[in-house]
């Protein structure tokens, strides 16, 4: 997708702060951090969200980057947010499927 903000960081067009890579999947540091610890991680293949997601491996692989950036950036012990915003009500920004990982803070519940 050659207007999508994620697909450009993924090819280099935008810079970003890597903190995981591998074949399938990127992690970098969110540009406006809403906790200490603020690392998305998204697919390299555009795929707008779990709606139009047909690869649960993909889903698998997301999952164990996440925990491993858990793991290195030392939140685990305490516990961390995983979420992934779907749509407008979701409050989704941008259209390439991303999980926030989010930790380094006490999150609440409910969410806003
Ligand atoms: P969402 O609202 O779930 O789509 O989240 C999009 C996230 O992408 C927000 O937390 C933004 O701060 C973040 N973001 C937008 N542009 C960039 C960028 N160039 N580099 C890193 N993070 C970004
Ligand atoms: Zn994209």
């Amino acid at each position: 997708m050659s207007d999508c903000i994620f697909c450009k960081i993924v090819s280099g067009q935008i810079p970003s702060q890597r903190v995981y890579e591998d074949d399938q999947v990127l992690a970098i540091r969110d540009i406006n951090p809403q906790a200490p610890v603020h690392v998305l991680i998204l697919p390299k293949q555009h795929i707008v969200s779990v709606l139009e997601l047909t690869d649960s491996r993909l889903l698998g692989r997301m999952t164990v980057a996440a925990v491993h950036v858990a793991k290195r950036e030392g939140i685990v012990e305490r516990g961390f947010r995983l979420v992934t915003n779907t749509g407008p009500d979701g409050g989704q920004a941008v259209p390439h499927l991303h999980f926030h990982l989010l930790g380094g803070r006490k999150m609440e519940w409910p969410p806003g």
